[in-house]
């Protein structure tokens, strides 16, 4: 058996999902929300014989590696690692690639340095400074021991002590994970000094870089660093606070998005914990992404007005190819959030219950902007909200818009309607990225026989497992159509003792499982309830009966064509004789 074989068989897919997404049991198999697209009544479901999971709003469809690499951004080699040592399997023959090893070696720096960074803040005299800064920005202990914030030495090398003289890392290791800088004349050092530290974690709480903020007084400096790119540092994928805050968001199913570190640690300090910061940078198509895996609701928090409404309008373009809602919170009087934390964190939490949307946002931003009154502002006014209101997929909700501008312009609401359209005529939209694979080869439709196979296929494989073998060999005399079904029911009928469908299913092609999985789901997705034996003899009989019909459809067919031959051979002759015979047979058995 490979290695591939032993750890899949060790591993329980309804765990492994299970843990990061609820799930409900529903007979033999598990219902949830899709992690894979937004949605509000559970389609995603988990086949725990099967161990494969299928979501029926996106088709997203796999087992259990294909999950932690689509979930959790894992390459194969990863969640292979992952589960193996989760079930106590030691990889032999699986290599690794020398980028994983390096990625390993990289985390092990990292988290050393993270430790080191901790230790000097909380720990050690030097971190005085850094304390009372903090102290002074309202940072409490434990938000400095949820974000495991740190503090680095002012001189060239503190780091350089710890990780290379004392922990014998190479130099070049350092420097590929961003946390030294080697120098003109060749000499390596510290990268961040004098800093308080960010550990910035990837989507799995790991951590892959640094930002660090400059003490007060000291601001010759750039205010903050960060690390630069490297093999696990990407900043287009970074969200701080994403792993911390995770399950936070996912409760809250929205999330607040920031500019800066120190927002997200004062925001979770004020009871607003579903919460990240793309640390000055626009949000990617990446973190859209990460955050519609968890949430549905994007609130946009940026700091300035006018940057707010660049952001907004590139924001509703990363989000589209997501279900993910934008909204905006309005942050009174221009501050950052963590400005207003400081002095009135409830003001706060009511600012975010008052997000409006990405749309509400940009109209009254484009009334502040232009005078109402006059013509050629009404005209710049459209000229700005075209474009933005072509952009709104619902038609109920584009006509809200479109009656909120024509009533703040004193116009027409056609004549409003009309600007948008003219825009949408000589502005081609991009087509919309198909956030949703669709729906593959779109179903052919089965033919009766097809279909009572299947039901038949469904109700062998969700029977009692003791029948298993016995119900297969009943179904060896038929000859399905669906394509692979031969395949599947023969090899089960040839076992031999008791058989268990997950250890039958196990040890099938790739391609058969996926059929067999695809029958499964097809049911399930219908709700049938769990069938009696009753309902297997009467299953068994409709396909006998089925098969029989078609059979004789067949032959009639084929008689027919004879029949119409002016002059037969032999050869012909003789068959339509047998097809006689075959026919008479038949037709006494219905
Ligand atoms: P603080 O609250 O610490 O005084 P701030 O609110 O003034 O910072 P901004 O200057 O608004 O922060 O920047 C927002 C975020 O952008 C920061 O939290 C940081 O993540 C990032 N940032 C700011 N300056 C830099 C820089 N020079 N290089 C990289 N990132 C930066
Ligand atoms: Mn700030």
């Amino acid at each position: 058996m490979s290695q591939i074989q032993e750890v899949k068989e060790a591993t329980d897919i309804i765990e492994v999902i299970g843990s990061r997404i609820t799930l409900q049991r529903s007979g033999t198999y598990f219902k949830g929300l899709c992690p894979f697209h937004g949605e509000k009544s559970p389609s995603f479901f988990v086949d725990e014989r099967l161990q494969r999971y299928k979501c029926f709003g996106c088709g997203e469809s796999g087992d259990v590696f294909t999950f932690l690499e689509k979930y959790e951004g894992m390459s194969f080699s990863e969640a292979l690692q992952q589960l193996a040592d989760k079930a106590d399997i030691t990889l032999e023959s699986y290599k690794k690639s020398s980028d994983d090893e390096l990625r390993e070696q990289l985390l092990e720096v990292l988290n050393l340095a993270k430790e080191y960074y901790h230790f000097l803040l909380t720990k050690h005299k030097t971190g005085e400074v850094a304390r009372e800064y903090l102290k002074d920005r309202h940072v409490n202990s434990e938000s400095i021991k949820l974000f495991q914030l740190g503090y680095s030495l002012p001189g060239w090398d503190g780091l350089i002590k710890f990780l290379h003289i004392k922990k014998k890392y190479k130099m070049e290791l350092l420097e590929q994970a961003g946390l030294v800088i080697k120098g003109k004349q060749g000499r390596y050092y510290d990268r961040f000094r004098g800093r308080v530290m960010f550990p910035l974690r990837d989507s799995r709480g790991r951590v892959v870089g640094f930002s660090g903020r400059i003490l007060q007084g000291d601001e010759k400096d750039a205010k903050y660093i960060n690390s630069p790119e490297t093999l696990l540092y990407h900043k287009s994928k970074m969200l701080f606070g994403f792993s911390e805050l995770f399950q936070h968001i996912r409760k809250a199913g929205q999330v607040i998005v920031v500019e800066g570190e120190f927002d997200v640690v004062t925001s979770q300090q004020a009871h607003v914990n579903n919460i990240v910061a793309i640390k000055g940078s626009a949000l990617t198509e990446d973190h859209a992404k990460l955050l519609a895996r968890v949430a549905d609701t994007v609130l946009l928090s940026l700091d300035s007005d006018n940057a707010g409404v660049k952001a907004t309008k590139k924001s509703i373009e990363v989000l589209k190819p997501t279900k993910v809602e934008l909204r905006v919170i309005q942050v009174p009087e221009g501050k950052d959030p963590d400005e207003l934390i400081r002095k009135d964190p409830r003001l706060w939490r009511e600012t975010v219950k008052h997000s409006v949307t990405a749309y509400d946002f940009l109209i009254d931003a484009a009334f502040k902007q232009f005078d109402a009154t006059s013509p050629s502002g009404k005209r710049k006014i459209m000229e700005e909200l075209a474009p933005v209101l072509a952009q709104v997929k619902h038609a109920v909700e584009l006509e809200h818009y479109i009656k909120s501008v024509a009533t703040k312009l004193g116009v027409q609401v056609s004549t409003v309607t009309s600007d948008v359209r003219s825009f949408k005529r000589h502005n081609v939209l991009p087509p919309e990225k198909q956030d949703i694979p669709q729906q593959a080869e779109a179903k052919k439709k089965l033919t009766p026989k097809e279909q009572q196979e299947q039901y038949c296929v469904y109700l062998l494989f969700s029977g009692p497992e003791s029948k298993l073998v016995a119900r297969a060999q009943q179904l060896s005399e038929f000859n399905f159509e669906t394509s692979g079904v031969n395949q599947i029911i023969r090899t089960l009928g040839d076992q031999e003792g008791s058989m268990n469908v997950r250890m039958f299913s196990s040890h099938l092609p790739e391609d058969l499982k996926q059929t067999l999985f695809d029958i499964m789901a097809e049911y399930r997705s219908k709700n049938t309830l769990e069938a009696s034996k009753e309902e297997w003899k009467l299953a068994l009989k409709k396909l006998k009966k089925l098969s029989i019909a078609e059979r004789i459809n067949q032959i009639t067919h084929q008689l027919a064509l004879l029949d119409d031959k002016p002059d037969k051979s032999d050869k012909e002759e003789a068959r339509q004789n047998e097809l006689l015979k075959e026919i008479v047979l038949l037709r006494k058995q219905v």
